[in-house]
């Protein structure tokens, strides 16, 4: 048989579809129970892939079942309730549904020519978003792979406005004597932002940085005098604390000077789109533009970042594409707004969550993180682990312990324990589990069960 004839017969039969489907099954349904990290077997395991490049063409049915047999062991439990590593979202069983039936689509949204659904879909997500999140008419949104890219857009549409407000085109002059930009941001900013300010080629060193208080919000009374030439940038959502920047005051005075304000809120962001925790981001609307991941807090598939930015001409001017062959329409063409051409229509999950939840769902879901992790603080609290922040979102910052020595080694054992996954981090100056309530899934029995896997741990290294 040749190649083409065995994917045929596969494309046929759907034998494979049918293979996977029993797998996916097998694996979700065991989510709930197994370790949240893989087990020292399952990552030994992953030696089963290391091997030549095959000669020739395979069998697709042993290559599903390897995957399933080592991969699926060697993954972290995310869909189940006791993973709050980093802030990594869950996944909506909708939206991994539709994400099936659109895989099956297999369609390019750079051009309405290309996938006039995916065009629609995106269209629809805008104008829900703007709504939801309540940003002025002139709103638009790219749909990138997260929030590292929409940062990325947003900048340098601010730096192509704030250029050509002083009568420089930076498509077309570059760098070379092009008037300075002035770079404002929090010491508390996230490394994707820090790394978007390289990347553009702002220089690191020339960023300046505005102390934040206890829970790392930016101190506005500290912040320079602004003017035509600065971009600052705020954040809904510390990685840490889960605290919000003061935005309302400092998007008042940059507008008052044509300064930009860029907001990163890539889970935080969703805080603005309950009714419960709306007052955060009281004032976001009068910045920029904004990043957010609808990953996270969300709960989509990966990849799903989205730009907003109310200045639509310097965000298209800014990604600017060209070419003979690209028809721009009528309708709304994704590439216009992304830095990528060709890229999946991750819009249609995000359309499927948003139409599942509706804003009252949205409420629920983000509510529901925020209230897990004040049972998680309050249990932890009542069990003698110190909670060092205010808990005013999903964000829970824990102090196992005084030495740094001992968080360590709390923290490998509670890693070790398989019965949840907490990462650690640096808080004021100290190492400190952290806690990250994002997937719709995790239940109150979940966190309880945690705290227990936390009190264990001490357990255990203070027996040593
Ligand atoms: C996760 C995160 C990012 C980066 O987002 P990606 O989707 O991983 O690229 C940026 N800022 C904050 C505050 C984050 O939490």
């Amino acid at each position: 048989m040749t190649l083409r004839d065995s994917m045929h017969r596969e494309q046929q039969s759907k034998s494979l579809l049918e293979q996977a489907k029993g797998y996916a099954y097998e694996y979700a349904d065991g989510a709930a129970q197994r370790n949240v990290f893989p087990s020292k077997q399952a990552l030994a395991d992953l030696e089963q892939f290391v091997e030549d490049l095959p000669a020739s063409f395979g069998d697709a049915t042993a290559i599903l079942k390897q995957l399933h047999e080592y991969g699926s062991p060697a993954t972290t439990a995310q869909t189940g309730g006791r993973y709050f590593g980093f802030v990594n979202g869950g996944i909506l069983p909708v939206t991994l549904a539709t994400k099936w039936l659109s895989d099956c689509w297999d369609q390019n949204t750079a051009l309405y020519a290309m996938s006039p659904v995916a065009s629609k879909l995106e269209e629809i997500c805008e104008r829900w978003l703007k709504q939801l999140f309540g940003l002025p008419d002139s709103t638009v949104a790219g749909f990138v792979s997260g929030t590292s890219s929409a940062i990325l857009c947003g900048l340098a549409a601010a730096r192509y406005r704030l250029l050509h407000n002083q009568g420089w085109d930076f498509n077309q002059q570059g760098h070379n004597g092009a008037p300075a930009l002035r770079i404002i941001a929090g010491r508390h900013i996230h490394g994707a932002v820090t790394k978007a300010v390289a990347l553009l080629g702002f220089g690191l060193d020339n960023i300046e940085w505005v102390e934040g208080d206890d829970q790392g919000r930016i101190l506005p009374e500290q912040l320079p005098q602004l003017d035509d030439s600065c971009i600052v940038l705020l954040q809904a959502g510390n990685v840490n604390s889960g605290s919000f920047d003061p935005f309302d005051a400092i998007c008042d005075r940059a507008n008052e000077v044509g300064a930009w304000v860029h907001i990163d809120g890539a889970f935080g962001l969703w805080a603005g789109a309950t009714k419960r925790l709306k007052h955060l981001t009281q004032g976001m609307e009068k910045a920029h533009s904004w990043s957010v991941d609808g990953h996270k807090t969300l709960n989509t598939p990966y990849d799903s970042g989205i730009l907003l930015c109310r200045d639509r001409d310097a965000l298209i001017m800014a990604l600017q594409a060209s070419g003979a062959y690209l028809n721009f329409s009528e309708n709304r063409d994704g590439m216009l707004y992304t830095p990528e051409m060709s890229r999946r229509a991750r819009a249609v999950e995000l359309w499927a969550a948003l139409k599942y939840l509706g804003a009252d769902g949205v409420d629920e879901l983000v509510y529901g993180m925020h209230e897990r992790a004040l049972q998680f603080a309050k249990e932890l609290g009542a069990a003698d682990f110190e909670v060092l922040n205010d808990v005013v979102f999903n964000q829970v910052v824990v102090s196992p312990a005084d030495k740094d020595t001992e968080t360590d080694k709390i923290l490998a054992a509670i890693q070790d324990s398989g019965e949840c996954w907490v990462g650690g981090s640096m808080w004021q100056g100290k190492k400190v589990i952290r806690v990250s309530v994002c997937s719709w899934v995790t239940s109150a029995e979940d966190v309880s069960r945690s705290v227990q896997a936390f009190i264990a741990a001490r357990d255990t290294i203070s027996e040593r």
